[in-house]
């Protein structure tokens, strides 16, 4: 047990969730390294939503907002962190739950449409695997038709970046969670938040309510800005932190 007084309680929980995920077969052993290299991030950027996360998550909702066929895909990480946040955000704004794996496996698939339905989840997609990312090869093409093949704006949190590539090849809006400003998905997505994914799937929902001119929002939407952004934040932080301590 972790004592909530604890300095790093949040991020030890963390932690413990996606180790308990590889055990119950959620999470692929590979989701061990992404979570680690997600928590250094984290670490840099305060592990606190930042100016440019909100900004994003805005950009983010207003998107879904103005979406015809809006859908949200789940990975095992995503699962094992914040299924219920995913389901709720899902109800919030009508959009279908894939469930997509970049290690695809029905078992997998099975236990993470398990989980989510537990949350309240419904309709959930990812078996089927009736349609095909043109551009990538294996089993990393299969996808739903009915979900990320006709979606128009899909939210891929902890995406690939061959992945993310391919989905705007085929012309989607390609919205991400990604805590590192320099991966390949977050320089490809249209929109990035660079945030713990447990935080910036709420700020999305919440804003998604809020927000009454979704147009405005994307119209001053700068992708590259806002990396920048976070990138600036980072080297200021690092540059004082023994200064003034943060
Ligand atoms: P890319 O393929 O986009 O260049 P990568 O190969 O560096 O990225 P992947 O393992 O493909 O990394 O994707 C995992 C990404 O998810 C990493 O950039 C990591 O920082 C990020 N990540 C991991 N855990 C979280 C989390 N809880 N919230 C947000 N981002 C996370
Ligand atoms: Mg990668």
């Amino acid at each position: 047990m972790i004592p909530k007084s604890h300095p790093r309680y949040e991020s030890l929980m963390l932690r413990q969730k996606i180790a308990e995920g590889v055990e119950k077969g959620i999470v692929h052993i590979t989701g061990l390294i992404a979570h680690g290299r997600g928590e250094a991030f984290d670490y840099l950027i305060g592990e606190k939503s930042q100016h440019f996360a909100t900004e994003a998550a805005k950009a983010a909702a207003s998107y879904i907002k103005i979406a015809k066929h809006p859908v949200i895909s789940v990975n095992g990480n995503v699962a094992a962190l914040v299924a219920d946040e995913i389901v709720k955000l899902a109800e919030t704004t009508k959009a279908k739950i894939e469930v997509n794996l970049f290690h695809r496996s029905e078992e997998r698939i099975k236990k993470i449409i398990r989980l989510l339905e537990e949350k309240g989840g419904k309709n959930i997609l990812g078996l089927e695997g009736d349609a095909r990312i043109p551009g990538l090869e294996h089993d990393r093409a299969i996808c739903s038709y009915e979900g990320i093949y006709s979606a128009d704006v899909v939210l891929v949190p902890l995406e690939d970046g061959d992945r993310c590539e391919a989905l705007k090849k085929m012309g989607k809006i390609v919205l991400t969670v990604d805590l590192n400003p320099l991966s390949r998905t977050a320089r490809n997505a249209d929109v990035t938040i660079v945030d713990n994914v447990t935080r910036a799937i709420p700020h999305i929902r919440g804003f998604y309510t809020e927000i009454e001119k979704p147009e405005e929002v994307i119209k001053r939407w700068d992708n590259r800005k806002n990396l920048q952004d976070a990138l600036d934040f980072i080297c200021e932080r690092l540059r004082k932190i023994y200064k003034e301590g943060c």
